[in-house]
This record gives C-alpha cells, structure tokens and sequence, in this order.
C-alpha cells in the first residue's frame, strides 16, 4: 500500500527535522535513481555514461590532464575496491549489495537472546562500538518506512524485486563517516573521487561489523550503503544535523564532509531527536553550492515540492537538484563530483578554534557576517600538489 492511503504523510517529529512531505508525498523507486536509469534508460544512458562506469574497471582510456592521470584513476580505483568485492559477490543473484540490495549477513542471528532492559544504555553502547570499528557519527531513529524504496532493483534485468527485510524491524542506526578533507579539496579530479570510495569502503565493513555484533547479541540487523531507503531524513532525524541546499547533510563536526549509511535493527534502543541549529537559515542567505555548479543542477531560490525529473522523490518540500545534469557533468567527467561540497562554507577543520568561531557566528544571526568572512573559501587545491612528497 503506497502513500496517502495508509498513512498521513506528515508525521510528529518532522517540523523539528525540516522535514515538509505534502499530500502528493511518493515513497521513491530506486530503479528511477539516476545512477540506475544509466543501465535501463535511454534518456541517461549514453556512450559517456558507459565510459564513466569503465573507468572504475581502468577500462576507459583517462584522461590525462592534472587530477585525471592513470594514477589518480589507479588509486581512486583501488580506494573502492572492499565496496566493490562486497556488491559483485552476489551479481549473478541480481543483487549489487550496498547499492541496489542490502548488504546480505554472513553471520546468523543469535539463538539466545541478550536481555536489554535499558534501551538508553544499549544505544550508548552501540554509538560506541560503531566508533571502535571507525565511524565517526553515529545516531538512533525510528524505523519510518517513507523513506525506504518501494522496492529494491534486480540487477540482472533492471526490473522491480521485493526488498526481503526482515519483520518486526522498528529502529535505524544511522553512521556517518568523514571524507578525506585534503582529496575534498581537489573536486573535480578522479583524484578526488578516492575520498569517495575509500568511504565506501569503509561503510561496507564498518555496516557489516556492527550488524554482526546485534546480531551476535539475537536481534536483527540489516546493513546498508545507498540501498533499501534515502539515508538523508534518517540521518537528520538521527540529530546527526540539518538537510542544506546542496543536497547534503551539514554536521557540526564536519560540515557537509562525510557520507553516511545506517543499520535496520529491531534491538531495543533509545533514539535520538533532530538537533537544527541554524543551517536552513545560512542556506536562506547563501547559494555558494549552486553558483559552483557548472551545470546549475543546484536550485536557488527557497525549498520547494518542484523536482525536475523522475530522478526526485515527490511530495516532499526540500532543495531538489536536478539529477540528470548532475549526473551528466560525473559522466563528462569520468568521476563523481562534489564541487558543492567543497565550496560550502561549512566544509571546514573543526579541530581549529577558529573554524569553531565561525561555525557559532554562521549559526547566530550574525550569519551574513560569517557569510561574508568566507567569500573565498573554498578554492580548489591542485591536485598535483596532493601527489609531492614532502
Ligand atoms: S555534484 Fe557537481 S554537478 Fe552535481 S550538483 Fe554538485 S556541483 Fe553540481
Ligand atoms: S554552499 Fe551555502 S547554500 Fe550551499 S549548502 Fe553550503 S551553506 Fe548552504
């Protein structure tokens, strides 16, 4: 059964997130991501397309310019090498893991099960081991089922298939995991795209190990990169910080810098509340993201429920790129793009006082004044400079 005759769309909890979903709310398909459409539709599915996923295998010829050499192709390549073992180990079954299937579990679910009588410290102790095996964020929320796909792609054929979660599953354990802040800075460049997949790398393993954990404990816990549900209204319920104008998740540790994945569970946890502290506010005064865009996929004015093709969830009040000319620009290049996350005022080193000054005036009605104090930031870094030896 689809939205709206199930559910109201609007949920208690949302306003707090930013989240708006109107009444022409959609769950999403995943077969309409504009990654997937590049293997069934022919209206992103080109010749540039196929050389861009080439050029992960060292297939396609690159190109030779600063940031594009052999070697910043070889060690971007080598950097998504444990994402990529674990999402073609199940190929010839149609289910890329990680990707357009969950992550399948190596280890059965506990026939006894530990008793949790404070779901308060079972959290902490899962924010803790999410740590220990390397995440750097970790946070709680419901399991809320508008955001999972209507179903998950069978990659044989690129058709619809059920997405085989288990019953009874009623909490998301959402991880987020800092980028490489020196490869950031040198968008575009395959280069870069090694902060990317050295991330996916990590996800994979560090999703993998702490669902073998509650599971070793007799609870269920599914592990999940980009499959099964949109990860963004989990991570901002999670309070792990505020949706922004492009398309990412700001945090207070790192700005818009890391990527996330999460954990369905049903193991007994307290969850988190959103935490906005200002951020809708500064993108309100800003549009850094999509004047940086050389394809203006990014929109400037206020949030709105427009999506510019199939490739957007409908019905939800958000800033919506448009995803074809995003993914255009990632073909044309031979690499993924984040040229508006490097350019973000808040993709900064938060270790540094200073960067925590500014953060508290960005955040403070003092924001034009922040925004004004970060005029250059952001500039791209050569990433020839990124290969000397010091
Ligand atoms: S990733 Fe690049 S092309 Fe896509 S919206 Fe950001 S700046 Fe534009
Ligand atoms: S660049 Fe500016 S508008 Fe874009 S996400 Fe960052 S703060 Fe918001």
């Amino acid at each position: 059964m689809s939205w709206p005759e199930n559910s109201p769309p609007q949920r208690d909890g949302d306003a707090a997130a930013g989240i708006e979903v109107t009444d022409e709310f959609e769950r999403f398909a995943q077969r309409n991501d504009v990654f997937t459409r590049a293997f069934w539709d022919d209206g992103v599915k080109s010749k540039q397309t196929d050389k861009f996923f080439a050029s992960y295998r060292m297939e396609a010829a690159p190109r030779r310019g600063d940031g594009f050499t052999q070697k910043d192709f070889a060690l971007r390549n080598a950097s998504w090498l444990i994402s990529d073992v674990i999402s073609d180990r199940n190929a010839a079954e149609g289910k890329r893991e990680g990707f357009q299937s969950s992550i399948l579990c190596d280890t059965p679910v506990a026939k006894d099960k530990v008793n949790v009588d404070d779901p308060a410290k079972m959290s902490a102790e899962v924010k803790r081991i999410s740590k220990f095996f390397g995440a750097n964020l970790c946070g709680v929320t419901d399991f809320d089922e508008r955001w999972l796909y209507t179903s998950r792609v069978d990659t044989r054929d690129m058709t619809d298939a059920p997405h085989d979660l288990p019953g009874g599953l009623n909490s998301v354990i959402v991880l987020g995991h800092e980028m490489d802040k020196e490869l950031v800075a040198t968008y575009p460049s395959a280069l870069a795209g090694a902060a990317t997949g050295r991330e996916y790398s990590h996800e994979a393993s560090i999703v993998m190990q702490v669902a073998a954990y509650i599971r070793n404990l007799g609870y269920e816990a599914v592990p999940s990169m980009n499959d099964t549900g949109l990860v963004i209204p989990y991570a901002v319920k999670a309070g792990l910080g505020e949706y922004a104008r492009n398309q990412m998740v700001i945090t207070p540790e790192y700005g818009p810098r890391l990527r996330f994945s999460k954990i369905f569970t049903n193991l007994p946890l307290e969850q988190d509340t959103p935490k906005p502290q200002g951020v809708r506010a500064f993108c309100d005064i800003c549009t850094k993201c999509a004047d940086a865009c050389p394809v203006k996929a990014l929109p400037f004015g206020p949030p709105s429920t427009d999506t510019a093709n199939v490739s957007a969830i409908k019905g939800v009040r958000k800033w919506t790129s448009d995803a074809e000319k995003c993914f255009s620009f990632w073909a044309k290049l031979s690499s993924d793009c984040a040229i508006c996350m490097r350019v973000c005022p808040f993709n900064r080193d938060y270790e540094k006082p200073v960067n925590r000054m500014w953060l508290k005036l960005a955040l403070s009605p003092l924001r034009k004044l922040a925004l004004r104090l970060a005029k250059d930031h952001g500039e791209r870094k050569k990433p020839a400079e990124w290969w000397k030896v010091e």
